[in-house]
């Protein structure tokens, strides 16, 4: 069989190994097995990519490779679970950085040798370029607000949008110049000026990249990290383009629709409209003012007291946040869950799509301390019958619960869809103060008639807890 065709056949295998494991990533139960199916389809497309290259510098490419994999292995290994976000904005930023580099190389070697080059590849290296350095430094900046490098507030100054839609006019400029210049037809002074404007225009995607993120702050991160990682397999499709390699396409395809995908569903989660997220400066609607203020006292319980609600009800659910993460309290939560389903209780566990501090977050906690899958329910499937939910646990969650996003519409949460914990018979609320959460808004709920405050570390409130059951 020719080369060209087999190679041909082993992308289309690859392709379809990285849809299949897209489409495992989606339910819980099969995620773990989908990551190892669509890794093969990974091994398949850079191996044969790698043989069908006539030059190729293999000590350069096992010297990347192996720092790479090393670099991988380790920060998987000993990044925390909390640190997640942090490791996935990075990851991004880099995906985003190879596929820049893709572009202005493959520019570079036509301009080096006069070489014709058709609109297309122009267009599409101007699109790498551009969307790959935004992901580059927009991820540098994301990952700086979650690691507290930079202030997680927005960053705003008089003008922004002005300024913001300048340099968007600028590379929209740049780049007309760029694509319509014929690089074997130029003379010297032009060729560099061709190559000049190829440098401004990575320079200003780059300084967009900063531009477009500093303004994001508080909760609208996670639409901000869904949103790079788009950008990231959007530039990955267009590098594909310009070094017309099928398989490459096909990934950066992938990614940049599940990424926006995602936005969707976290914009849906957020109540931010995708269109809003993309053109209108992001963190606008999201100020760092409190909502109307909160009234009453919150009533502290000790985890005795709370033993004996827990051990009369008759169904529970948990709903975890950003606390249980930070607390490590997973473990105990699941030793929890049993007793409670072992003295009789029916147990659920809700987990909102924005809890914690990246997608899915809870779920993987949750999935680590071995709680089954088909306990793990969704705020639409618990909300109708809150009335009827004994007992809600609240542990280490906050913005998510917090009843302002549906009551109070001067909220900076309003209209954010919340687990209405509130509506249940009794709320026990465990954190370690009165403090707000990430969006920075007091909770209301810390001070209804039904909630009850178990003050101190999860994990350790837990662990009472358990201990009262044992
Ligand atoms: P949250 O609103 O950030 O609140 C977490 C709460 O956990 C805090 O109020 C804190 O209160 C408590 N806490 C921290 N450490 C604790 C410990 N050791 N033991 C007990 N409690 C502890 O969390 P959330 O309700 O999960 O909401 C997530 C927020 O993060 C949303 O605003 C969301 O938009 C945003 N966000 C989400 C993602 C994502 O993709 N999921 C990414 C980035 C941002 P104390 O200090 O009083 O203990």
């Amino acid at each position: 069989m020719n080369a060209q065709i087999t190679r041909g056949l082993c992308y289309i295998a690859a392709s379809i190994l990285f849809v299949f494991g897209l489409k495992m990533l989606s339910s819980k139960a099969t995620a773990r097995k989908g990551n190892i199916i669509s890794s093969i389809g990974m091994v398949i497309a850079i191996g044969v990519t790698l043989t069908a290259m006539t030059e190729i510098r293999w000590l350069w490419i096992m010297a990347g490779a192996g720092i790479g994999s090393v670099i991988g292995a380790f920060s998987a290994r000993l990044v925390k679970m909390t640190s997640m976000p942090e490791m996935v904005g990075l990851f991004n930023g880099f995906g985003g950085l190879a596929s820049m580099l893709v572009g202005w190389s493959e520019f570079h070697r036509s301009w080096a040798t006069s070489e014709e080059i058709s609109l297309l590849t122009t267009v599409a290296i101007f699109l790498t370029v551009v969307i790959g350095g935004i992901a580059f430094t927009g991820s540098l900046v994301a990952f700086g607000k979650l690691a507290a490098i930079i202030p997680g507030k927005p960053i705003l100054y008089k003008g922004q949008n002005i300024a913001n839609a300048g340099v968007v006019l600028a590379i929209l400029a740049l780049g007309v110049f760029l694509c319509t210049q014929k690089l074997d037809q130029l003379d010297t002074l032009q060729m560099k000026f061709a190559y000049i404007t190829l440098m401004v225009l990575i320079s200003l995607s780059l300084l967009f990249g900063v531009l477009s993120t500093i303004r994001i702050g508080g909760a609208d991160m996670p639409v901000v990290i869904c949103l790079l990682n788009s950008y990231s397999g959007l530039a990955a499709c267009a590098a594909g383009f310009v070094i017309l390699n099928n398989v490459l396409i096909v990934a950066g395809s992938l990614v940049g629709a599940s990424g926006i995908i995602l936005t969707n569903i976290m914009c849906k989660a957020m109540n931010r409209s995708l269109t809003n997220v993309l053109f209108s400066g992001f963190g606008a609607a999201v100020t760092s003012k409190k909502g109307v203020a909160t009234q009453g006292q919150a009533k502290p319980i000790s985890a005795e007291d709370a033993f004996l609600i827990l051990e009369a009800a008759n169904n529970v659910v948990f709903v975890p946040g950003y606390g249980m993460a930070a607390a490590q309290a997973q473990h105990v939560v699941c030793e929890l869950g049993d007793l409670l389903a072992e003295n009789g209780a029916e147990v659920k566990y809700c987990i909102h799509p924005v809890a914690g501090r990246m997608p899915g977050h809870m779920n993987v906690l949750l999935a680590e301390a071995n709680v089954p899958y088909e306990l793990l329910t969704e705020p639409q499937d618990v909300n109708p019958t809150m009335e009827m939910v004994d007992v809600a646990i609240v542990i280490g969650a906050n913005d998510v619960v917090n009843p302002a996003a549906r009551d109070d519409q001067s909220s900076p949460l309003w209209g954010m869809p919340i687990i209405e914990v509130d509506r249940a018979r009794t709320c026990i609320v465990l954190k370690r103060s009165l403090k707000p959460g990430f969006a920075g808004v007091d909770n209301p709920l810390f001070f209804k008639d039904n909630t009850r405050m178990l003050f101190g570390d999860a994990k350790a409130s837990i662990s009472s807890l358990v201990s009262e059951f044992k």
